[in-house]
């Protein structure tokens, strides 16, 4: 089986995708159109029964393949097609060379191997003739190095089709441990407005960094009051005044102030009311004055570790669940799926990094898990 893998991760390595905010001189092409039109083709070639183009963004959609089984239950694998970018990396980022039972490029451990392993158990199933019991869907999502839109141009078209996957995989290296929580972010500009006026008579004009500094203040308070409560399963939110600019000049009263906040969220929280919850605490402080432009947002992502899937992975791998300190795409996904965790092979270690690289040994775990979670014959192994 690991020949297989390799084969195919080779091949996956071999097409650039770097994501179009990470490409630099050396990325070849941009974004990860390439690989779609690559993999379209694969998906048909693995006689996969619905091959759906699903627009995300300009040039970039995601691509998604269903093999229909027989029985009502569907196993969903959501796995990210880009990469981060490659001009600081020491191997040849597109290589796909494969040593010291390793295969090494941009993408091989984030997160190519994942689909690598999800083509060559499909493709050894394919060979036997035999039907699928459960009806398996892999989403190839764009955009997951930078705003995640990928997974929420997933996420509505499985709302739209009604599909309520009955697990579902988001592809990250976990060295085969499931990932089961992450926290979620609210991310916002404050800003608070003045009059300019010279220095020398400071009494003409209104100070705008001096109308942040009780918003700075409620803002620290805020936080401090956050590590006093119950701590949630994945520990307390946090608010971290992130950035702040303004004025003009050392003999200029300050006109204009922003502050940039970056509140972590999680589980049990909505970024809905942490985000009502913070411009509220930005009236009071400032008598109504601040105006706010909203950045970024993404849920918290957190499922329980006693589902008998979860339990299931764990013993089939003989570990235990875990959280992350990064963001995935399942922030996206919320109670879409009847149980989803973040899963695959190799290590986040070696990801980004100037040599990545993933181990074939991670590959084959990671290929009987997958084997056992879409119920195929073990002699379906090559
Ligand atoms: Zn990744």
């Amino acid at each position: 089986m690991e020949a297989q893998i390799v084969a195919w991760l080779q091949r996956l390595v071999q097409i650039p995708s770097v994501n179009p905010s990470h490409v630099g001189p050396s990325a070849q092409t941009v974004g990860e159109s390439a690989l779609v039109t690559f993999m379209a083709r694969v998906f048909q070639d693995l006689d996969a029964d619905e091959i759906i183009y699903d627009p995300v963004l300009p040039k970039r959609d995601n691509l998604y393949a269903i093999w229909h089984g027989s029985d009502p239950s569907v196993a969903l694998l959501d796995v990210h097609l880009d990469t981060v970018g490659v001009e600081s990396m020491s191997i040849d980022p597109f290589g796909g060379e494969y040593r010291d039972g390793r295969v090494w490029g941009r993408g091989a451990v984030d997160t190519k191997a994942s689909l690598a392993v999800a083509l060559a158990v499909i493709e050894a199933h394919q060979r036997t003739g035999k039907p699928l019991t459960q009806t398996i869907m892999i989403a190839c999502t764009v955009d997951e190095e930078e705003l995640g839109s990928g997974a929420i141009t997933l996420a509505a078209w499985l709302r739209n089709r009604r599909m309520r996957p009955t697990s579902m995989i988001v592809a990250e290296p976990t060295e085969c441990r499931p990932v089961i929580g992450h926290t979620g972010l609210v991310r916002l500009w404050l800003h608070t407005h003045g009059v300019a006026a010279h220095t020398s008579q400071p009494h003409h004009g209104v100070n705008a960094i001096a109308a942040m500094v009780p918003l700075i203040q409620s803002y620290n308070a805020e936080h401090a009051r956050l590590q006093t409560t119950a701590p949630a399963a994945l520990g307390h939110g946090t608010l971290t005044v992130s950035l702040i600019d303004g004025g003009r000049g050392m003999n200029i009263v300050p006109d204009a102030c922003r502050i940039g906040i970056d509140r972590r969220v999680v589980d049990g929280e909505s970024v809905d009311e942490v985000t009502a919850h913070l411009l509220t605490l930005a009236a009071v402080a400032t008598n109504g004055a601040a105006t706010h432009t909203f950045v970024t947002s993404a849920e918290a992502f957190y499922q329980d570790p006693h589902d008998p899937w979860i339990q299931s992975l764990c013993a089939f791998h003989d570990t235990s669940v875990a959280t992350a300190p990064y963001g995935t795409n399942a922030f996206a996904y919320g109670d879409i799926p009847h149980c989803c965790v973040v899963y695959g092979p190799g290590s986040i270690a070696q990801a980004h990094t100037e040599d990545e690289w993933v181990a074939g040994t991670e590959l084959v775990r990671a290929a009987a898990w997958y084997r056992h979670w879409w119920q195929l014959s073990t002699m379906d192994a090559l």
